[in-house]
């Protein structure tokens, strides 16, 4: 067996979370290992497939801060408005860029041209080093270091750095093994998402719409399309993935309604299974949790991968500021910090996003009123709107340095 020299940062997992811990760490002298079972630019690697994704407003600046935004933007559809309604009931609210004086409230670009961006970004990072294809097959820590045992081809090698990041997805294997308790929430629900072209064009609007089966979010992205993201119960999964696009598109009008026209072609449906999982600690010795290894969301308010953007932020700041200081990196006051610093959000989304799941899957006529009533008091309360606004922007609480829009550590 080899032992390989010391990183100060090892980070398993190069899926959009991952990527881009190592690139917001790069350029502050600090020796970055990235470990992930996929090479960089494999087209199976499953976390950078062709699913929509919607940046919020704060997740922009963060990329721009790391300069990854000039080689997305072109391809990154703003959201000008943001529409959500219960289907065939009175409630709805509206958020809009130009009330809340930002140039979008967010934008929509697939996970795969964004793979793109942050894959070419960390090819400039020199100090980041690639392990891949390579599979972490054991983890354990100590009050010097953190180590993980990783299959790499024929060759078994061991790694250790004085922080270990966990950032291996919603399967978390080192969640896992580090045995942390985690509380989930299962949906018996499926998201089956498609790209699909309306008659009339989108202008920039994203629509979240309540049905008695569950949400159905449509979202604006280029050359006039939209992404649909719709909810199905598990037991109207399989019909709903056998529809030939005909069927799918007049089933889905059925859903949606006709405020963009007739939906004229349909693209490749895929599904995922919907379920909330969030990890009691957040933190271990020598060892964080990020991103959806942390935190797996329902992906109706589109909150999973900008929740994960923050943890990156939140994470560099504290580790930057250790360095800064002559601190332990990896140490508990350090770790300590950002544990303290995360909870509260990630708690706050994680049930905001389950109440919202719930209430607006469930036809009880009280329960329905309810929201309403409630999506209308947010919608006449310009308070109320705005909060709801800047929550989804992610420009709510005490934002770390690249959440400003300011570049790491300086
Ligand atoms: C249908 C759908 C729509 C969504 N829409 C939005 C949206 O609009 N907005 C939004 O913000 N979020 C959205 N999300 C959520 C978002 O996709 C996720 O939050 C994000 O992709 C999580 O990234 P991650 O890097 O944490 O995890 P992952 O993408 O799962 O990456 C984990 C990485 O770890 C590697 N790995 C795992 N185990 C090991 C191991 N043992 N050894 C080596 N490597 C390992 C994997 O290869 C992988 O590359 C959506 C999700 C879904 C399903």
């Amino acid at each position: 067996m080899n032992t390989t020299p010391e990183y100060d940062v090892l980070i398993v997992g190069g899926g959009m979370v991952g990527a881009s811990l190592a690139i917001a760490l790069s350029g502050h002298g600090l020796r970055i290992g990235l470990v992930d079972a996929f090479q960089p630019g494999d087209p199976g690697q499953p976390g950078y497939d062709d699913r929509a994704i919607a940046l919020a407003y704060g997740s922009r600046r963060i990329f721009e801060a790391m300069q990854v935004w000039p080689d997305l933007s072109g391809d990154a559809e703003p959201i000008a408005r943001i529409h959500v309604s219960d289907r065939g009931h009175f409630g709805f609210t509206h958020l809009s860029a130009e009330e809340e004086g930002v140039p979008a409230l967010g934008y929509v670009v697939t996970a795969r041209r964004l793979g793109h961006s942050l894959i070419a970004r960390l090819r400039q990072c020199a100090d980041v080093q690639l392990i891949a294809p390579a599979q972490v097959q054991a983890v354990w820590s100590d009050a010097a270091s953190a180590g993980i045992r990783v299959q790499r081809g024929e060759e078994t090698v061991e790694l250790r750095a004085g922080l270990l990041v966990a950032a291996d997805g919603g399967k978390s294997f080192i969640r896992e093994q580090l045995e942390i308790p985690t509380q989930r929430w299962e949906y018996g629900q499926s998201a089956v998402v498609a790209n699909i072209t309306p008659s009339r064009p989108h202008d920039n609007v994203a629509y979240e719409r309540f049905t008695d089966s569950g949400p159905v979010a449509l979202l604006p992205m280029s050359e006039g399309r939209c992404a649909v993201v719709w909810t199905v119960r598990d037991e109207h999964l399989d019909e709903v993935m056998a529809l030939d696009d005909a069927a799918f598109r007049k089933a889905f009008q059925e859903r949606f309604g006709y405020r963009l026209g007739r939906f004229l072609k349909v693209g490749k449906r895929s599904s995922y299974p919907l379920s909330l999982l969030r990890a009691r600690e957040s933190v271990r010795q020598r060892i964080a949790i990020i991103g959806n290894a942390a935190h797996t969301l329902h992906p109706i308010a589109g909150q999973g991968f900008n929740l994960g953007i923050r943890d990156v932020a939140a994470l560099v700041d504290v580790v930057l500021e250790a360095q800064r200081d002559g601190a332990d990196i990896g140490g508990d006051d350090t770790l300590q910090r950002y544990a303290a610093w995360r909870e509260g959000e990630q708690r706050n989304v994680a049930l905001a996003t389950d109440g919202l799941a719930r209430l607006f899957s469930n036809p009880l006529g009280m329960l329905r009123l309810g929201r309403n009533l409630g999506l209308l008091a947010v919608d006449l309360l310009p308070g109320a709107r705005h909060r709801l606004a800047r929550g989804a922007m992610g420009l709510l609480g005490r934002l770390p340095r690249l959440g400003r829009g300011l570049p790491p550590g300086a």
